[in-house]
């Protein structure tokens, strides 16, 4: 890519083609070098994008079960050819490494394969008979417009968890993605339209809050799906429900990971590096917590410690490199803050990421793997989502402190307990506040025929991502009861109808 590039809308089946009043940085982490320039919409390019959405759906709403799934099915062969392509796209412009990019294309494509099941999804109930000579059946319509505001961690994945589902429901869409890594979007639009999908019916506006602030308030969007940090998911719950949308706002995170004194420690620190320093650290449902229940504490850091030293750092598409740069400069700095602040609460610096070995350009947002032991839950290293690699021991004294720390915190993304005591596990599924739970699994994002959401401030509404509830979400029901005309009819009757 060179600085003159140019990531532009996508509006109607095509590239906008006209001059945008501001545009944004788009970097490549790895060297730190401005790769190209977004177009960042403004109200009218946003009601542009609504309008053409609007009348798409009034088609698309009326294409088949059978021809809707057909273009996901086209979708998915297509994204499944090219995969490597939109993985090194991810990689260019987010900094993760490419195998992790290719993880993230392939959960994508499985959450693309679940909407391939439409028809069947969209099954209604039919009861024959329901009142003497009375059926009563179901249907589930699209809503009409979708916006789809996603975070620039998972710039394909994200999308991909909302996208589908809401077409294959019969929605027309706007996509807002991440202004930090544009054009996975861009990427996935063009390959829909390969696949068939009429123009339309999936629009990408690129910006930031102006864009995100209009979907909210455009009186023909009539649901908004939105994943990013907390503050911001809370505005859009309100601000989208205020203007009478139904909303889904997922958001941050702070996921802990209790280790339990029977555990494997050796399975158990291989998790915590995994699940803490992949993507660095820049996962809703990376572990930045681990809870050691004493005694296992010295252990187990002196463990997490070995892998932590080794890890291979640098620019993703580079051999053997595990772990990227972040995603801008201005994260890595504040990342880099909550270290010295970490040092300045009190808690231990076991690993300094900012003296690990870098493969990669000098100029790259980078940041080693960083480790703090004793950490206390009054730190703003503990507190706050910090987002980058920098991950937390808190040691308790016994399983019931551990699940009051994980329990206190406001947060409910993700959680996983390391135990070989199936009893122990059980009692924390149960006991544990938070939507997404791992025994001995660091990482418990759901299969895509399960839904993905957190509790507390990780999600406002009620619906969670992606599966049954994305099905739920993006339709609503009708409940037909019908007659056919019947010789036998029982004349005028004013009372309230009953079942007979
Ligand atoms: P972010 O909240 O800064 O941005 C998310 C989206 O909102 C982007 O499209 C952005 O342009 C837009 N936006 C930003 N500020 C806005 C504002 N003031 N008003 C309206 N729109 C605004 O999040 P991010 O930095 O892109 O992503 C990282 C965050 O996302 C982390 O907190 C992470 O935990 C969270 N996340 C959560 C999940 C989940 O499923 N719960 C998944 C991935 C990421």
């Amino acid at each position: 890519m060179t600085a003159e590039q140019r990531i532009t809308h996508w509006i109607g089946g095509k590239p906008w083609d006209r001059e945008g009043a501001r545009t944004g940085d788009v970097h490549d982490p790895a060297t730190g070098r401005v790769a190209a320039r977004v177009d960042l919409a403004d109200a009218a390019v946003v009601d542009e994008a609504v309008a053409v959405a609007r009348e798409a759906f009034t088609r698309w709403r009326g294409a088949s079960l059978a021809q809707r799934a057909n273009v996901v099915f086209a979708f998915r062969e297509l994204l499944n050819a090219r995969k490597d392509e939109l993985a090194a796209i991810v990689t260019a412009e987010h900094g993760k490494v490419l195998s992790d990019a290719a993880g993230e294309v392939q959960r994508a494509l499985e959450a693309v394969e679940f909407a391939c099941g439409i028809p069947h999804l969209l099954k209604g109930g039919f009861s024959e008979n329901a009142s003497t000579n009375v059926d009563v059946y179901s249907i589930r319509q699209p809503l009409g417009v979708v916006g789809v505001v996603s975070p620039f961690n998972f710039p394909a994945m994200v999308p991909l968890w909302f996208v589908p589902n809401a077409i294959a429901c019969g929605n027309a869409v706007v996509l807002k993605p991440s202004e930090k890594d544009p054009s996975a979007a861009n990427f996935i639009a063009a390959l829909f339209a390969e696949a068939g999908l009429p123009d339309g019916v999936l629009n990408v506006v690129h910006g930031d809050k102006p864009a995100v602030d209009r979907l909210l308030e455009h009186p023909d969007v009539k649901a908004v799906s939105f994943v990013g940090s907390t503050p911001v998911a809370r505005y859009v719950y309100e601000t989208g429900t205020r203007h009478g949308k139904r909303v889904q706002a997922l958001g941050g995170a702070k996921n802990h990971m209790v280790v339990l004194p029977d555990a494997d420690l050796d399975l158990a620190a291989d998790a915590a590096v995994s699940a803490g320093f992949g993507s660095a650290g820049e996962r809703c449902m990376a572990i930045s917590v681990v809870v050691a229940v004493d005694p296992v504490g010295d252990e187990l850091v002196a463990k997490i410690v070995d892998r932590v030293r080794g890890l291979h750092v640098g620019d993703g598409r580079r051999p053997g490199c595990e772990m990227g740069p972040l995603v801008t400069g201005a994260h890595r700095d504040r990342v880099l803050s909550y270290v010295d602040a970490g040092v300045a609460e009190g808690a231990t610096l076991v690993v300094d990421g900012r003296e690990h070995p870098v493969d990669g350009e000098e100029g790259g947002f980078w940041l080693g793997p960083t480790l703090f032991d004793h950490v206390g839950t009054g730190t703003s290293v503990y507190r706050d989502e910090i987002f980058g690699p920098v991950l937390s021991v808190l040691r308790v004294a016994s399983y019931d402190e551990a699940l009051e720390v994980v329990n206190a915190n406001p947060y409910g993304n993700g959680t996983a307990i390391f135990t070989g005591d199936g009893g122990a596990a059980r009692r924390f599924q149960h006991e544990v506040e938070v939507g997404m739970v791992g025994v001995n699994v660091p990482i418990p994002v759901p299969v895509s025929y399960y839904s993905f959401g957190g509790w507390k401030d990780s999600l406002f509404g009620d619906s969670h991502a992606y599966g049954p509830d994305g099905v739920h979400f993006y339709t609503r029901t009708k409940v037909v009861t019908g007659r056919w005309p019947d010789p036998s009819h029982g004349g005028v009757n004013l009372g309230f109808p009953r079942n007979t």
